[in-house]
């Protein structure tokens, strides 16, 4: 495996032909966007396409300088952002999204929070409506007219959330996080404003003005399910504080830390054509980095977890070579893969540029000091064997940290350089994640072993909530709309992906990854939803997406195309292998019970979910019926 995975690190991996313009060829465009040079040849001229503007100094302009301290646990910014009205109408008032308030506004304390303490337009004070906590209007009067840009006065700051000191402790996580799978709104920031661990991570942490589809703003309600926010590419300049030794990382071109004086260093960093801004920080960072064609590929790890981010950084570069030859070139010049303290059962998150990967997936499970490690150390013994924790259960956290950096990886082509709306339409960006980072694994392990590490990690959220007694239901359809993470997870990452491999199977390889090569290209920059994915699939050549699509995104046909026994035996054989499933259900059988028992017993049952009712009015609706004539 590792000689395999050093083949995509190599400085010869070619990523495709070269995108540099010839000698002699067009001029450079008259306006360049600071931090251009993060993304790849070719792409600011492709992003102004596909976003429809007339030239990249439309693009939204953020300039903030950030204050970020772990020791006083909070941050603090200013700065402007310049917005142009593309929106083809005047607007009055222009929505800034506070992401990181989502649990506050969900109903749990204690999160990281972010408050916006002043709006400047004009040069002037201005009113600043505040709806509610992930939400806040600055009025403009006069009201930005179509193609008017305007620059917006920020002042903003917050807390960060203390997190657990085993935040990166996979027992701490597993057994603290099956309560949040089933809740809505336990962990819904996944600790994406917090410190912990030796780790900070700052990710939407400054307001950031709502997406439009058309003239309307959209501003949904956080749902706790599902990513927290998403967003058109935009332009970020920054220069970032932090307390002497605190090393900041961001998704964008990031500058050598310069000593201020007075233990404060100063981190300049730019970037052009990101969907939004992420700082991770830490004192104890430990850095290698490879190239793959034109790419910088960095890892940070903490230095006790180096060796895990040294396998990171090969998993990455083989992932983002696959995707580059097999697709399209990865859209921008440097990627980082950053270990962070996550919570909330996220195994990792993506940022344009950059993808956090959990840090329990950096650590062997048998060096952890938890109570429950101890107490599945001693269940160990008693089974016959030796006692202690199984060297398996290492090798298992190595193959899922994998999939899980494959998976981010792939994001970097959707949602990075195909948008689309998460809360809406989450149907397109996470199973195309998933096929695709089933396809890097098969790749760097074989076909077949790669099928089985893909299923291990994708099929089984589909198969293990259907044991429990989930519901197979529609995918393609809002986060909202989904009564618990478990549900989503199991429909979203579990069963969605599979009409990739579906097509794949009707299609052919080599059709299929044209089709999908094409559809990205067709489509680099916009925001597309499900629909307009299939659509694109479809007249890229593959033949039967939209038909195949409904099938698996609308329809509920999970069980008969997955070949899932309501026995529980292929969900055995998928999570132990051929061999030790069939001593797992001997051994149920002598019992008299088939294999799920054993999947009921260790989910605990489904948590309550809502009904999934589209079309039903929300409360404050419901009363609006009765002042209706
Ligand atoms: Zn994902």
């Amino acid at each position: 495996v590792l000689a395999l995975l050093l083949v995509g690190c190599s400085p010869e991996a070619s990523l495709g032909p070269a995108a540099t313009a010839a000698p002699g060829g067009p001029a450079a465009p008259a306006w360049s966007a600071p931090g251009d040079s993060l993304l790849a040849p070719g792409q600011l001229a492709a992003m102004v396409r596909g976003m429809g503007l007339s030239g990249p100094e439309e693009l939204t302009h953020y300039t903030l300088d950030i204050s970020l301290s772990d020791v006083a646990g909070e941050y603090q910014g200013e700065g402007t952002v310049a917005w142009t009205n593309l929106t083809g109408a005047p607007v009055s008032a222009l929505p800034l999204l506070l992401h990181p308030n989502a649990p506050a506004e969900l109903g749990a304390p204690g999160a990281g929070s972010l408050a916006l303490h002043e709006a400047t337009v004009r040069g002037r004070a201005v009113t600043v409506e505040r709806p509610r906590p992930t939400l806040a209007r600055v009025v403009m009067e006069p009201p930005v007219a179509p193609g008017e840009r305007i620059e917006v006065g920020l002042r903003f700051g917050g807390r960060l959330k203390l997190l657990d000191a085993q935040a990166n402790d996979l027992f701490a996580q597993a057994f603290g996080g099956m309560g949040q799978l089933g809740s809505p709104v336990g962990a819904s920031d996944y600790g994406l404003l917090g410190q912990g661990d030796g780790i900070v991570t700052a990710a939407s942490a400054y307001p950031m003005i709502a997406p439009f589809d058309g003239d309307s703003p959209l501003e949904p309600r956080p749902t706790g399910v599902g990513d927290l926010a998403w967003n058109e590419a935009a332009i970020f300049e920054l220069r970032v504080l932090t307390p002497e030794g605190l090393r900041v990382v961001s998704n964008l071109l990031d500058a050598e830390p310069e000593a201020l004086g007075s233990g404060t260093w100063l981190t300049r960093s730019a970037g052009a054509g990101v969907r939004d801004l992420v700082l991770v920080a830490s004192r104890d960072w430990a850095v290698e980095s490879a190239q793959v064609g034109g790419v910088t590929v960095r890892s940070w790890a903490l230095s006790q977890d180096a060796a895990a981010g040294a396998k990171a950084l090969e998993e990455a570069c083989a992932t983002l070579a696959t995707l580059s030859r097999l697709y399209t070139p990865y859209p921008f010049t440097e990627l980082e893969v950053v270990e962070a303290s996550l919570i909330g059962g996220a195994g990792g998150v993506e940022f344009s540029g950059l993808t956090l990967i959990a840090g329990f997936l950096y650590r062997d499970p048998r060096r952890s000091r938890s109570p429950m490690a101890g107490l599945m150390s001693l269940l160990g013994g008693i089974g016959g064997g030796g006692g202690g924790l199984p060297p398996e259960i290492a090798e298992l956290t190595a193959s899922q940290r994998r999939f899980v950096v494959a998976h981010e990886v792939a994001h970097q082509w959707s949602p990075g350089l195909v948008g689309a709306d998460a809360h809406r339409s989450p149907v397109v960006d996470e199973p195309m994640a998933q096929y695709l980072a089933g396809r890097a694994v098969q790749e760097l392990l074989g076909d077949e072993a790669g099928a089985a590490e893909r299923d291990r990690n994708v099929l089984i959220n589909f198969a293990l909530y259907r044991l429990m007694g989930g519901e197979d239901r529609a995918t393609d359809r809002p986060t909202a709309s989904f009564g618990s993470s478990l549900e989503y997870a199991a429909l979203v990452y579990g069963k969605a992906p599979y009409l990739y491999v579906d097509l794949e199977e009707r299609l052919g390889r080599a059709r299929l990854d044209a089709a999908i090569r094409g559809a990205m290209q067709a489509s680099a920059w916009e925001v597309v939803d499900g629909e307009g994915w299939l659509a694109a699939l479809e007249s890229a050549g593959a033949s039967g997406a939209r038909e195949r699509g409904r099938r698996w995104w609308q329809e509920a046909h999970g069980d008969e195309d997955l070949a899932l026994d309501p026995e529980g035996r292929a969900a055995l054989r998928l999570l132990f292998g051929e061999e030790m499933a069939a001593q797992v259900e001997a051994s149920f059988a002598a019992l008299g019970m088939p294999p799920a028992a054993l999947f009921q017993m260790m989910g605990g049952g489904l948590p309550t979910t809502r009904p999934y009712a589209p079309g039903a009015l929300s409360p404050a609706e419901m009363l609006e019926l009765l002042d209706e004539p």
